[in-house]
């Protein structure tokens, strides 16, 4: 597994992908860290996808980050008999609290207390907002709305009601169980849906408790009004377009995503543009124009990574769509102006030993034709501040903890070799060589720059820079 590219690919799994197989060869495709969706799925089934992941990491030896998302408050309608209706236009529906299964005329809508805050006249946006109902009367258990925008809508799509004020916790008891289900499985990030406040972080932080990474998804006006503290307070951050563009106008979406790219930049928080990315791929093997375009933005906007989420999941064309985005990454990120683009958005170096030596990372790596930047870490830290800096060469992490190699698979150039705890700097300069040869990047003859902090082990420490040559 020869590192191909500097941005990551973040892949849902979901029905579509049914087994090791088909994860190996996603992997293969460019994906580096799979996300279990607990907004769908059976507890089982997410077991099962976790365990191949993990077969696949161990027969390719190669680190492969898996990700949680826990679905949060987010409001969904129940079931229909027939799995799914069409709505006209200027028809009458109602939202109700019967869970018997639905039909053209009413569906269940589980959540009383949105039930309550509605009032006639406001809107209910579903299923990502394609469709609108506006609310016409309000009874104790049921809201009659009438069809402002119609068409399908399937079993537990989604609802956004962005006029009410909703009084919900970011964690729900699903979430707590599905929380405890997934520390216990092991997994290596765990998303937050609907965060709106910085307390809201620090809620899920105790219940994590340190034994997986955290990510906030911005899909929340006020997510957005607190990006700074949010995106501080978190280990990285999501760009939850599908929900964002419902909950603000979608014509906004493009200056917010540009704004918490940057903002993450500054921080040294990894982002993940995520959604509708290639989404004419679930059921077409080749993309619009307008969605290459999208990914090829985001690329040169400089975020970590980019999501698939149905295209993968539940798609006719999961290893088409991962093979698309692998394309327009590289193609992206080898024209010319790519890096300049970059450099142009340096964040400023903080007044710390390991921005110093990552700073001068980036300058030597455009100076002399570095074939790898390796860097010995334990926690991950030093290896985040270089990414920070997009330096030209890829950023090979040796990492004694396996936990931080698959933390790591998320952050913009940066592939990890996990490796036992190294004593002298000799050693690690050795091994430094032995790695970015046997992982494609140096032959003899090339030039590599090997990083460490002296002592060793001790986070936030790196403070010596090696230029050797292979
Ligand atoms: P979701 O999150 O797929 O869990 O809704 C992403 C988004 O809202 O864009
Ligand atoms: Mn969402």
């Amino acid at each position: 597994m020869t590192p191909n590219k500097k941005v990551k690919i973040l892949a849902t799994l979901g029905p579509a992908i049914r087994g090791q197989d088909d994860i190996r060869q996603l992997v293969e495709a460019g994906v580096n860290l799979f996300r279990l969706n607990f907004s769908h799925g059976e507890h089982a089934d997410h077991a099962e996808r976790y365990r191949w992941v993990r077969e696949v990491e161990r027969e390719l030896d190669y680190p492969i980050g898996i990700l949680m998302d826990l679905q949060g408050p987010k409001l969904r309608v129940g079931r229909f008999a027939a799995g799914k209706v069409q709505l006209a236009k200027g028809q009458a529906f109602r939202l109700d609290l019967d869970p018997t299964p639905g039909d053209a005329r009413r569906v269940n809508l589980p959540h009383p207390e949105i039930i309550a805050a509605l009032q006639p006249g406001m809107s209910l946006l579903l299923d990502d907002g394609r469709l609108r109902l506006e609310v016409t009367a309000r009874h104790a258990e049921a809201i009659d709305t009438q069809v402002i925008a119609g068409g399908e809508l399937s079993d537990r799509k989604g609802v956004n009601v962005p006029e009410a004020v909703l009084q919900l916790s970011p964690l729900t008891d699903k979430d707590r169980r599905d929380l405890a289900f997934g520390l216990e499985l092991g997994v290596d990030w765990v998303a937050l849906s609907f965060v709106q406040r910085p307390e809201d972080i620090h809620e899920a932080r105790e219940l994590i408790g340190g034994r997986a990474a955290l990510m906030a998804k911005i899909e929340k006006p006020s997510a957005v009004q607190h990006l700074e503290e949010i995106a501080r307070l978190s280990d990285a951050i999501m760009v939850a377009r599908g929900d964002l563009g419902v909950e603000v106008p979608a014509e906004n979406v493009p200056r917010i995503q540009k704004e918490i790219i940057a903002t993450c930049r500054r921080l040294g928080r990894p982002v993940v543009v995520a959604t509708q990315m290639l989404e004419s791929m679930r059921f077409s093997p080749a993309p619009t124009r307008a969605e290459v375009t999208d990914v090829a933005t985001a690329v040169s906007e400089g975020t970590d990574a980019v999501m698939l989420s149905a295209e993968t999941a539940s798609g006719d064309y999961p290893l088409e769509a991962v093979q698309m985005m692998s394309k327009i990454i590289r193609q992206v990120e080898n024209e010319p102006d790519f890096q300049a683009q970059l450099d142009v958005g340096r964040p400023q170096a903080e007044p710390t030993a390991s921005d110093a030596i990552s700073c001068a990372i980036r300058r030597i790596s455009a100076i002399l034709p570095v074939a790898a930047l390796v860097n010995y870490t334990e926690s991950g830290t030093s290896s985040l501040r270089t990414s920070r800096e997009r330096p030209r060469a890829t950023i090979l992490s040796l990492t004694p903890n396996q936990e931080t190699a698959r933390r790591l698979t998320v952050a913009w150039g940066i592939y990890s070799v996990v490796k036992q705890r190294l004593q002298q700097v000799e050693e690690v300069t050795r091994t430094a060589l032995d790695v970015a040869q046997a992982q494609g990047l140096a032959k003899p003859g090339d030039t590599v720059v090997i990083t460490a902090g002296v002592p060793f082990g001790q986070p936030g420490t790196t403070n010596t820079l090696r230029i050797e040559t292979l």
